[in-house]
């Protein structure tokens, strides 16, 4: 903006359109209105439900607890929004400032925003994927239909990976009486997020509370009934796991497809775009109108080196959403950085599991307070001498702490003494991540390198 009051047009009588009616794209429609937006705001939305909160469907509602279809987000404020629910944008032509939608219309804008997510990955043998009784989770749909099929109490339950959303799917099931098989290729549950010393409590855990956790081992083939329903999975040890619900937990998808051949910085790792959300096209160089936020974005960040991050973390949606809803809207003396330090809940096994920073970057881990042991600790990881990120069993108050530790780059091990520092607290060992040149559907949080036009990127079935 020149100060030719353009901006101030904008803000009056622009029209501005979000692709993605989920968190990030409500957050940065109500941030638009309550920082004076009065033009036109159209959402966009493929799934056909007003926006909803997705960390329950893994949860309360697999438990019953809470009906899929009560999970609506909280508005904060009125957008006063045309939605077009239900209908896929399929293309983007960035010279005439156009979204196209799968019904034939195209929605001319003045600014833009991506928050198109990620999807489940799907079982990779397509007939399998379509057998009677394989899920994956990710919409209000999913959760709702998995939940209606846990209800009539199945034999027994398979989960293919013990991510997070995996070994919190297997939580809800067990914690329903149902038998639990849990096959993960790695060596532990979580083991791609908080590395294997951390992976082998989260393994204690699952098989405390009587999951057959199977690590180290592929599903790979599913297997139906002659009614196309599916009675069996074989698994690369040679063993065969009867069961009547498979849930393929096998990580995520960005969805940025519809936006092949727009010229747009967007390809498997998401969206790059710049910290202070702007999207960058293909060359490197970066857009003034169209912007990213959420799980499907990618931006570099200073903590990290300036690497390009790409987080699926409810907290980075809401709030990166924020940031680039004011940025869309401001001179550019007055844009924000996109800065905040990662941070990341889930809740399994009746632990209370919380994360700060990019504790997969780190090499190291030290157990700085209460014990391993007794599933309540704190790991605090460490990379190049400085820490990076920390993971809190049941001890989610100390948090905070730690967070400051990563914002100002302290040294790694921290010096200080902690009161409830046990044995295994006494010095770091090997945070025991997989070898990162083998894919893994574990880790929320990926750094990208430093190219924002990278656009490769591959994944290895499990066969
Ligand atoms: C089961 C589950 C449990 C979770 N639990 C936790 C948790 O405990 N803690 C945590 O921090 N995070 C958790 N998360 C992650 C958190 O929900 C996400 O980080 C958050 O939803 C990201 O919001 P978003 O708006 O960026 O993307 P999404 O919520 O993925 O929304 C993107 C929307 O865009 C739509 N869309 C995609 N393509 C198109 C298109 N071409 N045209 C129109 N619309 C399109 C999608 O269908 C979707 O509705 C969980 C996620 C799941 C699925």
């Amino acid at each position: 903006m020149l100060g030719d009051g353009s901006l101030e047009r904008l803000k009056r009588e622009g029209r501005i359109v979000v692709v993605g009616a989920s968190l990030a794209g409500l957050r940065a429609a109500e941030t638009l209105r309550a920082e004076g937006f009065e033009g036109s705001l159209t959402m966009i939305g493929d799934e056909p439900h007003e926006p909803y909160d997705r960390p329950p469907l893994s949860k309360q509602v697999l438990l019953g607890r809470a009906a899929a279809d009560r999970t609506a987000l909280p508005r904060l404020r009125s957008v006063d929004a045309t939605w077009r629910l239900g209908v896929p944008a399929t293309g983007l032509d960035m010279a005439a400032g156009r979204v196209r939608l799968a019904d034939g219309d195209e929605v001319p804008y003045d600014r833009l925003l991506i928050a198109t997510g990620v999807r489940a990955r799907a079982w990779p043998r397509e007939a399998e994927a379509e057998l009677d009784g394989v899920f994956v989770l990710r919409t209000r749909d999913d959760s709702a239909a998995l939940a209606r099929r846990l209800e009539e109490g199945p034999k027994r339950v398979l989960v293919i990976g013990a991510g997070f959303t995996g070994s919190e799917i297997a939580s809800a099931c067990r914690e329903r009486g149902l038998a639990v098989t849990v096959a993960e290729r790695g060596a532990a549950p979580l083991v791609g997020a908080l590395g294997g010393v951390v992976g082998a409590v989260a393994a204690e855990m699952q098989r405390e509370h009587g999951v057959d956790l199977r690590c180290g081992v592929m599903v790979t083939a599913l297997e139906g009934d002659a009614s196309g329903r599916v009675r069996a999975a074989h698994l690369s040890d040679g063993s065969t796991v009867e069961t009547d619900i498979v849930i393929v937990s096998l990580g995520a998808i960005r969805n940025t497809e519809w936006l092949a051949g727009s010229g747009l910085g967007a390809g498997p790792r998401g969206i790059a775009c710049d910290a202070g959300c702007r999207a960058f096209d293909i060359r490197g160089i970066v857009t003034d109108d169209i912007y990213a936020a959420g799980d499907v974005a990618r931006s570099p960040h200073p903590l990290f080196g300036y690497q390009f991050l790409s987080l699926e973390h409810w907290g980075n949606a809401a709030s990166q959403a924020r940031i680039a809803a004011h940025n869309m809207i401001s001179e550019s003396t007055d844009r924000i950085p996109h800065m905040e330090v990662p941070a990341f809940w889930s809740s399994q096994f009746g632990v209370n599991i919380k994360s700060v920073g990019v504790p997969s970057l780190g090499t190291e881990v030290l157990i700085s307070q209460g014990a391993l042991r007794d599933h309540r600790f704190i790991g605090v990881y460490g990379y190049q001498g400085r820490v990076i990120g920390a993971v809190a069993f049941d001890q989610a108050r100390w948090l905070p702490f730690y967070q400051e530790l990563i914002e100002t780059t302290a040294a790694f091990p921290p010096p200080f003494p902690t009161v409830d520092r046990r044995s295994d607290g006494q010095r770091p060992v090997d945070a025991d991540f997989p070898d990162p040149s083998v894919p893994t559907h574990g880790p929320t949080v990926t750094l990208g390198g430093y190219s924002p036009a990278d656009r490769r990127m591959t994944f290895t079935p499990a066969h």
